[in-house]
């Protein structure tokens, strides 16, 4: 299994003042600054990661118990992100939904295919990710059902819980944790694999 993220403060994450890093002692742990998460992103021009807004959440999580980062832009909701680890280097990737599409919707429940909670309607989306390279450029993209919020690593670990009871499963949370990352490893591979 390869290592996963650990994410260090900046001064600011958006520009914005940071007054409360002493209440958050956990930071001194992690290692990926906003700085090295925006340059992680192989499937979007400089300029969107330039533009994009991290998550105003992010210091609230605790990183050691994260598989992959990911987040709705905060003022941009058609505009997501997700940040894995590849190992040596963390690869991110900029996902897109539609305007106004709803048709997922339709469906009383669905499953996230990272971390396999079941929602009720609107709480999976279809998220779509330009392929890297020419391909993305030219349009293609590789799609992705996963949870609206991208809050897989809350879901396994209880930290969030689905508006719907969960099928019974007999696996243990680390299991489901290892299933997690698992999924998120395919997709990426899978991701990086569909360049041109
Ligand atoms: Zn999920």
């Amino acid at each position: 299994m390869k290592g996963f993220l650990r994410i260090r403060p900046s001064a600011s994450v958006d520009g914005g003042p940071r007054t409360d890093r002493t209440a958050r002692p956990e930071w001194t742990m992690l290692e990926l600054s906003p700085e090295e998460i925006r340059s992680s992103f192989v499937n979007c021009p400089k300029g969107e990661t330039r533009r994009m807004h991290l998550p105003t959440t992010m210091p609230l999580l605790d990183w050691e118990d994260t598989d992959f980062l990911g987040w709705v832009d905060p003022k941009a909701p058609n505009r997501a992100y997700l940040v894995v680890d590849a190992g040596e280097h963390p690869i991110g990737v900029a996902l897109r939904l539609p305007n106004g599409n709803r048709t997922t919707d339709y469906f009383t429940s669905m499953t996230c295919s990272f971390c396999v909670t079941v929602h009720p309607a609107g709480g999976v989306r279809l998220f779509s990710a330009p392929k890297p390279g020419k391909a993305g450029r030219q349009g293609d993209t590789v799609g992705l059902y996963v949870c609206a919020d991208l809050a897989c690593p809350l879901y396994v670990r209880g930290k969030r819980e689905s508006a719907l009871i969960q099928p019974a499963e007999t696996i243990t949370r680390e299991e489901r944790v290892q299933r997690l990352r698992v999924n998120v490893d395919r997709f990426a591979t899978r991701f990086l694999r569909s360049a041109d």
